[in-house]
């Protein structure tokens, strides 16, 4: 196969990039582009040269593949081949479809004209990857669409359609038809002017007070920047458009380029975008598995979690029946779901009428046999597995064959739930985040029973209602919750030694964390914690209480739904405000346990919370919980508020070094309060540091036992340990 498609007709060469999917900007493909473009040049037959796709992209930008091993950088490197087009002595016009994004919008801006299907994909979405554009996008789009418009685009990396654009010198044409035609008109017409080459660099940048806009928007930039710095250094390229020279802004340009390449914030961003990715790849399960056709779906409890789950497939246009046991959860339910659309309507994210129609593909029910016609039921009742027991065996009795059965459990043991019924190898669990229709992150938990086309499904399914899902082998709280016990441990510990609530949560979230334990305990339910705590306590009696969390739950503080938690809260506020009442408990129980209270360090604070997640994340890994440690970090990425500039636990673990997270874990070991149980190193985080290696992402994990067809293996050990349980989300 050949990447690009020379053809000569009519005085027009035409280089067709054929670089499957999206025409990356591989080094072949910039290789054979430039080939191209120098043959089109020495052929006298050549009037003029059209740069095109096909109808999925024009080019989607560099292959990001090539940065780990630096063909990104061979000859010819991306800012050279644009040069050279925009060099170009014959007209180049660029035929513009599908996605032009990144260093394909550069290599198009580089080209002298640029004729477009109205609703081609347009954007710069490097800042997404920790970069700016590095292929003089940044220079040459403000001279096209003026300062604003571009500043607007490089920072946000947003995408738009050519047709928002249409208008500004950046298109030439735009066109709702044959774009071939619509290139071939623009070219007769060049034509008759003689074939006149612009190139854009020798344009102005356009704005009437550039230097106060810029002034104005720099505040803009660094409020929406949340921490990251390519934002900001995406408005330095661009703000160096309107100071200094084209070559000069280039210049300008290629150095930030470079900073940021070699930052570890673009590292762990370009890590997080390779994480998601392979997170869709189970082995094992190939495009050739079956999949079971899903068009109707059922939802059983209408409660906090059933109400966000069937909007999330009504807003990708699927009918969902949402059933409960009580008229009144199901008219709470279904007023949750409207007041849901209304308030998205009333802030303009959503049309009267899209929200009308979603609204209308939830159907309330008491009744079971409503779900009998469809493909998918999804159970999310109360978190008891006697519950649980009554509703599978019903579902069993009404469910059409074929029919996938879902739980929604965030720690019951989803074999057992497929036990209930006589159909195991259809139950899988779905792990939504609460509030489900918002939360990115779906945990699909894989039964030991369940079936490769039912995890094959659900894996697109997820797709299809807009989620990022990532595979869990059956253990307590999946992935993502049994990590958050030890971490919600230290956390607890801490208090007792001298830390405070804020403390805590101020030094997490200095580390980027979109909130510290407690803020977060307090906005799920505190006694979501409680109660799971106490069938721990119940499970394993020599297990170290918790008695501060305990004490704040028995004075009914369940965090912001009582407007007392770990903070206090002003009646119809977030704002979490510290609490004496906290201090005074958390006094009395150290005093209780005879503790020297000390200052703990802030980097203290966040290394034990970290190492905590760290270490369990190992244990995940090795007993084949995760498929891969880069799983782990999607996890707590997009579920669990996890800094995106830090690419994950186990990313953080290996920019760490694991050896130096292993010293400072045996030191904590050591700490005279400590629970040295917690702190036992996972097997694989000894043998790894000991290898001088760290998590690799790029073999999937073995799974502990024999053949993976088998589930992967129960946790064993810190249940029936000393672990004292802590919070977790739903
Ligand atoms: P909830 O208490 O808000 O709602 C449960 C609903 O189930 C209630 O409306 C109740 O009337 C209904 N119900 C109970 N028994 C029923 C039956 N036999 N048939 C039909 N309906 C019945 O609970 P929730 O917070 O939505 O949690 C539901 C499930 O989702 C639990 O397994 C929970 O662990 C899990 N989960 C919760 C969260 C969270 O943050 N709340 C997050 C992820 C997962």
């Amino acid at each position: 196969m050949t990447v690009l498609q020379y053809q000569v007709e009519s005085g027009m060469a035409r280089l067709t990039m054929n670089n499957p999917p999206l025409n990356a900007l591989s080094h072949a493909l910039r290789q054979a582009l430039l080939a191209a473009l120098d043959r089109a040049l020495a052929d006298a037959r050549v009037r003029i040269i059209v740069v095109a796709g096909n109808e999925r992209a024009f080019s989607s930008g560099a292959d990001i593949k090539e940065f780990a091993d630096g063909t990104f950088y061979a000859d010819p490197f991306l800012p050279a081949l644009v040069d050279a087009f925009e060099a170009a002595s014959k007209p180049v016009i660029a035929a513009i479809s599908g996605a032009c994004m990144g260093g394909g919008l550069e290599l198009a801006l580089g080209c002298h004209y640029r004729v477009a299907r109205a609703d081609a994909k347009i954007a710069f979405p490097e800042v997404k990857l920790g970069l700016i554009p590095g292929a003089q996008g940044t220079q040459r789009l403000p001279r096209l669409v003026g300062l604003e418009a571009a500043l607007n685009l490089i920072v946000s990396g947003a995408t738009v359609t050519a047709a928002t654009l249409a208008g500004t010198p950046l298109f030439d044409a735009v066109t709702n038809d044959s774009l071939a035609e619509a290139a071939g008109e623009f070219a007769r017409k060049l034509g008759k002017e003689g074939y006149p080459v612009r190139r854009v660099r020798d344009l102005p940048v356009k704005h009437p007070q550039a230097e106060a806009f810029l002034q104005f928007a720099k505040t803009g930039v660094s409020a929406v920047s949340r921490g990251l710095a390519a934002p900001g250094r995406a408005f330095d390229a661009v703000a160096a458009s309107v100071s200094q020279s084209f070559a000069d802004g280039i210049a300008t340009e290629r150095k930030i380029f470079g900073e940021l390449m070699a930052s570890p914030e673009s590292q762990a961003l370009r890590h997080a975008f390779f994480a998601e990715r392979a997170a869709s790849k189970i082995p094992g399960i190939t495009d050739q598995t079956p999949q079971r056709k899903i068009e109707r779906v059922a939802v059983v409890g209408a409660g906090t979690m059933g109400g966000g789950i069937a909007m999330s497939f009504a807003n990708a246009g699927l009918p969902v029946t949402l059933l409960d046991a009580k008229q009144e959860a199901l008219d709470r339910g279904i007023a949750g779901v409207r007041k849901f659309y209304e308030g998205a309507v009333a802030k303009g994210k959503l049309k009267a009428d899209e929200a009308r129609r979603r609204g209308e593909l939830i159907t309330p029910s008491l009744d079971y046999s409503a779900a009998a016609k469809a493909d998918l039921i999804i159970e999310a009742v109360f978190e008891d597995i006697a519950v649980k027991k009554a509703v599978f065996r019903e579902l069993d009795r009404v469910a059409k064959r074929g029919a996938i059965l879902a739980t929604n459990t965030s720690t019951l043991d989803v074999d057992a739930i497929a036990g209930f019924t006589k159909r195991p190898g259809d139950v899988i669990g779905l792990h939504f985040f609460s509030p489900a229709n918002v939360m990115r992150l779906l945990e699909v938990v894989r039964a030991r029973k369940t079936r490769p086309d039912v995890l094959a499904t659900a894996m697109s399914l997820a797709r299809r209602i807009g989620k990022t899902a990532v595979v869990s082998g059956v253990c307590d709280g999946f992935i993502g919750n049994r990590m958050l016990d030890p971490y919600a441990q230290q956390a607890l510990l801490m208090l007792e030694e001298g830390a405070s609530p804020q403390q805590v949560d101020k030094a997490i979230e200095g580390f980027g964390f979109a909130m510290g334990p407690f803020r977060m305990s307090d906005l799920a339910g505190n006694d979501i914690s409680w109660h799971i705590r106490k069938r721990h306590y119940a499970e394993h009696p020599k297990m170290r209480h918790m008695r501060i969390a305990d004490r704040v739950c028995e004075l009914g503080r369940f965090g912001q739904k009582s407007g007392l938690g770990w903070y206090r809260y002003e009646p119809g506020k977030r704002d979490a405000i510290p609490d004496p009442v906290v201090d005074a408990i958390i006094d009395e129980e150290r005093k209780a346990l005879r503790m020297k209270v000390r200052r703990l360090p802030d980097a203290e604070i966040v290394e034990r919370l970290l190492y905590a997640l760290i270490n369990e994340g190992a244990k995940i890994l090795e007993e084949g919980i995760a498929l891969r440690a880069s799983d782990i970090d999607v996890v707590y990425l997009t579920g669990y508020g996890f800094p995106l500039q830090r690419g994950g636990p186990m990313f953080h673990a290996s920019q760490v070094g694991l050896g130096q997270v292993l010293r400072r874990m045996k030191q904590f070991a050591a700490n005279e309060h400590a629970d040295p149980a917690s702190w036992k190193p996972a097997r694989l985080l000894s043998r790894l540091a000991a290898a001088g290696r760290s998590f690799d992402d790029s073999t999937p994990a073995r799974p502990a036992k024999s053949k993976r067809a088998r589930p992967a293996p129960k946790r064993r050990g810190s249940r029936r340990g000393k672990l004292p349980g802590g919070k977790r989300r739903g």
